[in-house]
């Protein structure tokens, strides 16, 4: 297997790009991939000042490091969950991720305590409220992301969700037809209403991606996954999508590629071709003569001996 780029000797290969690739032309490409995503849609631009959700996950630090060494001005915030072992171990490997590979860049570490700030942990909100761990966890994690963003005037929170998450959550709401979630299924959700701007920088990349990234720069990140996500349901969509990208490499990025294709031309009214009124009766109709009035005459030919009458132009002909 040769590296696409250079001939050398290839690390890794992207089935789904008919790629092959080295170590340096992988870091290459990953790079790329990120700064394609931002600029294609729009995420922020260089003079923009980012608050990256770091968990201790491969996902996060690495596109906190890339978004660092790409130019763009990087901060992170940590939230300290409070679930037991698991949080401790990912504390961990945040603060040495950041001494020893991003402090000499130039960036700054927010940390934030749910227990110490607000007085409870996950663990206790789960015993303590009727409500399943992982949404008192997720609905904790976007208060304080917009709180902090808020607070110290970040132009954006970047999450270091990835094309399968994003694939997999786009499943989930196909699944259910659940329209209100699809309609704000985006990689960028626009400030607004005391909301800082949401972006996902890494939406072009896979996990396996991302790991590979992780292991070919030596990124020590938390493995293990939290032990409340045991047995979700996104993980039997990832596995379902995985094994349909198996059969068929680059199904995963259509899917969710071609979601997002149509939500950005009928976002811009680009689904709806160009408009001329219609020639008998004034309605828009992408042709000369629309429809309803081929239609109808049609019909009228087909009545017999009378002659087509020609569809009424009325004075409130707007709509459809
Ligand atoms: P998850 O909801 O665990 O799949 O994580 C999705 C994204 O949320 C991660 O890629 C991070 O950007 C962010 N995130 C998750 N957990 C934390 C945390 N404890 N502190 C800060 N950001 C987090
Ligand atoms: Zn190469
Ligand atoms: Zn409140």
């Amino acid at each position: 297997m040769k590296c696409v780029k250079c001939r050398g000797k290839a690390v890794i290969d992207l089935r789904r790009h008919n790629a092959a690739f080295c170590r340096e032309h992988f870091v290459e490409y990953f790079q790329s991939q990120v700064e394609r995503a931002i600029r294609e849609f729009e995420m922020f631009g260089p003079d923009d000042h980012i608050l990256v959700a770091v968990s201790g996950g491969k996902d996060s630090l690495v596109l906190w490091e890339v978004l660092l060494r790409l130019g763009y001005r990087a901060d992170a915030l940590y939230i300290d969950l409070g679930i037991g072992g698991y949080t401790a171990a990912s504390t961990e490997k945040v603060r040495r991720f950041y001494d020893e590979r991003v402090r000499p860049l130039g960036t700054d570490l927010h940390v934030v305590s749910l227990k110490a700030d607000y007085g409870f942990g996950v663990d206790e909100a789960k015993d303590r409220v009727r409500r399943p761990a992982c949404s008192a966890c997720g609905l904790s994690k976007r208060y304080i992301f917009n709180k902090v963003a808020a607070e110290h005037g970040y132009d954006a929170v970047a999450t270091g969700h990835n094309l399968d998450d994003e694939a997999a959550v786009l499943l989930g709401n196909v699944l259910r037809w659940n329209t209100s979630y699809l309609a704000r299924q985006w990689p960028v959700l626009p400030a607004g209403r005391g909301f800082v701007r949401k972006v996902k920088p890494l939406v072009r990349l896979t996990e396996r991606e991302t790991a590979a990234y992780a292991v070919l720069t030596g990124v020590d990140y938390m493995v293990e996954e939290c032990p409340n996500a045991v047995g979700a349901t996104s993980h039997l969509y990832k596995d379902m999508l995985n094994r349909l990208e198996q059969q068929s490499p680059g199904s995963k990025h259509q899917f969710l590629f071609q979601f997002y294709r149509q939500g950005r031309s009928s976002m811009k009214g680009e689904d709806r071709p160009e408009l001329n009124p219609c020639r008998h009766c004034g309605q828009p109709t992408p042709g000369d003569v629309c429809a309803f009035c081929r239609m109808t005459a049609m019909l009228m030919d087909r009545a017999g001996p009378t002659t087509p009458q020609r569809p009424a132009r009325t004075s409130s002909a707007r709509s459809g």
